[in-house]
């Protein structure tokens, strides 16, 4: 049986004030999410910081981003070897965000899932349709594309311990929500085209919904087949909405 997670992204959200406050406010109410692995993904120059803060808690610690090189001359740029090395186990890659906002292709977020996996670096791995490929019906073969990127590169056995988040983009940020139906169709879909590979890899995976979550639409969400939790964005930068989203989780686990 796979476990649920829910993933807080906090994009380019915080400060050494506030981050203490939010860790501490999810670790102060998480008794109610037993059974579920909860992680936050804070911006990386906090990592050291968030990781002694949890220490000696169950919550995981991922990245938001990770180069797909491994050392050298990229300014700017922070390896995955050096996220594991301040406490991370998950990066998040291939977000839209990425990928519309700093030009990641589909060869570029299959390097950086290998590179990741290269040093046991968990990929949360980032797939979804816009708005204008769901209105001219090509959801499944964005993500069949998007999927078949990494498989290509990865093989079936690169997804033996990654996790993939499908974030509709048109509801990223936006409060529109796919409905329970909608999301589950495509996990559902995702899940197929890993069985096609590997039928036990497709059955243990986790694949994440994410795309305006919240308290208030995560139980319906999370009761779905193959929805294994979720990558939160907005609400997880209040402790109190995470937590909620965090119980959701547990009660549909
Ligand atoms: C995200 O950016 O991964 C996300 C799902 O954002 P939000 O929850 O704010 O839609």
């Amino acid at each position: 049986m796979r476990t649920k997670l829910v993933a807080g992204n906090w994009k380019l959200n915080g400060s050494r004030e506030s981050n203490r406050a939010l860790v501490a406010g999810i670790l102060d109410g998480l008794s109610d999410a037993a059974g579920v692995e909860v992680m936050v993904c804070p911006p990386c120059v906090y990592l050291p910081e968030v990781a002694a803060q949890l220490s000696g808690s169950s919550v995981k610690l991922g990245a938001q981003n990770v180069s797909a090189e491994v050392a050298g001359a990229f300014t700017g740029e922070v390896a995955a070897a050096m996220l594991r090395e301040v406490g991370c186990t998950h990066s998040i890659i291939g977000h839209s965000e990425r990928r519309t906002l700093y030009g990641e292709t589909d060869m570029v977020v299959a390097a950086k899932f290998e590179a990741a996996r290269a040093v046991g670096l968990i990929p949360v791995f980032c797939i979804g349709e816009t708005r204008d490929e769901r209105e001219s019906d090509a959801t499944m073969d964005v993500i069949s594309r998007q999927v078949a990127a990494v498989l290509d590169v990865a093989g079936p056995s690169g997804f033996a311990e990654a996790v993939i988040a499908y974030e509709p983009v048109w509801a990223i940020g936006t409060g529109l929500t796919a409905s329970p139906e909608q999301a589950q169709q495509v996990h559902a879909h995702i899940r197929r085209i890993i069985a096609a590979a590997d039928v036990k890899i497709a059955a243990d995976i986790q694949i994440l919904y994410g795309g305006s979550v919240k308290g208030a639409n995560a139980a319906e969400l999370f009761a779905m087949e193959d929805i294994d939790g979720g990558l939160i964005g907005g609400a997880s930068l209040d402790a109190a909405e995470f937590l909620a989203i965090c119980a959701a989780a547990a009660q549909t686990n």
